[in-house]
């Protein structure tokens, strides 16, 4: 992987966003996860919380106290990864007012559990105003299912929380979600300038990375199909890895099967491949349709 470049612990990015990082580095979080603080006024927005490592709230006070003595209003949380929620505690005791704490809530969060956290739920399309700054919230499921990015209007910028990194790549819970969701902040967002990741540096020309993203996945995705009609009586995943993963190192095989098996899901679920067999022996092959046409 490419080393990662050094990045200050806090830094103002823009005249409506400062970023305060995490301080909570390895090797699923880059250089830790970064909190945005948006906005112009006494009160402003916070993305995300960090993981709540115990050297994040005196770098986050000291922040706000360098910024003119602001507080923040409202912490608006991408997904429930810990790294994102682990600092909401530490967030809301920066404030001696009212902080109100933002989620998309899904079936999975455990609401009703005791020690459970209250969050508001997020609307998709909801607004967030703040002097200076509105942010609009788009659901993009994924990552996780309760994935959201938020698009500051005024800059033509995306928070892209861990749908788009700013270095390496992310992970999904579910393909397809995951690229139908990038395709719709496409069509949602007319103008994408700056990506402001939870993970990495902010990044410029913010449309052309998002679509390097889908390409990217399309033709893996293409590389797939090739291999799977080339092997005609059904191949198993692994059978598709030592093909297209012939040249690499088969220390990073299993890794790559994992992908490999997400994407196989969503081209069953499209009805683009079929599985056969049993679960850890399954084999994949186009649809008897397809067959007859080629
Ligand atoms: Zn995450």
């Amino acid at each position: 992987m490419e080393a990662l470049v050094a990045l200050p612990h806090w830094a103002v990015l823009s005249p409506l966003v400062t970023v305060i990082r995490g301080l909570n580095p390895g090797r699923m979080t880059l250089q830790g996860t970064n909190t945005y603080l948006i906005g112009t006024g006494a009160q402003r927005l916070l993305v995300d919380s960090g993981e709540g490592v115990p050297e994040y709230l005196p770098l986050l006070r000291d922040v706000l106290r360098q910024l003119g003595g602001i507080s923040i209003s409202h912490l608006l949380i991408t997904h429930r990864h810990r790294d994102h929620t682990g600092g909401i505690r530490q967030v809301l005791e920066t404030s001696s007012g009212p902080v109100s704490v933002w989620k998309r809530l899904t079936p999975r969060d455990p609401q009703q559990q005791a020690g459970a956290f209250n969050f508001n739920h997020i609307a998709d399309n909801q607004l967030f105003k703040t002097e200076g700054a509105t942010l609009r919230a788009i659901y993009t499921p994924g990552h996780t299912d309760d994935h959201v990015v938020f698009h500051l209007e005024e800059e033509d910028a995306l928070f892209s929380g861990d749908s788009v990194l700013g270095q390496g790549s992310t992970t999904y819970e579910d393909l397809k979600q995951y690229m139908d969701s990038l395709k719709r902040t496409l069509e949602d967002c007319a103008k994408i300038d700056r990506i402001y990741p939870a993970h990495g540096p902010d990044l410029v020309d913010g449309r052309a990375v998002v679509e390097q993203y889908i390409q990217h996945r399309v033709q893996r995705e293409q590389e797939i199909l090739t291999v799977v009609t080339a092997a005609n009586a059904g191949i198993s995943s692994r059978g598709i890895v030592e093909i297209i993963y012939a040249k690499y190192n088969p220390e990073i095989w299993p890794a790559a099967e994992h992908s490999v098996k997400l994407h196989l899901q969503k081209l069953i679920e499209e009805k683009r491949l079929i599985e056969s067999g049993r679960k850890h022996n399954a084999l994949y092959s186009l649809p008897p349709s397809d067959k007859e046409r080629l």
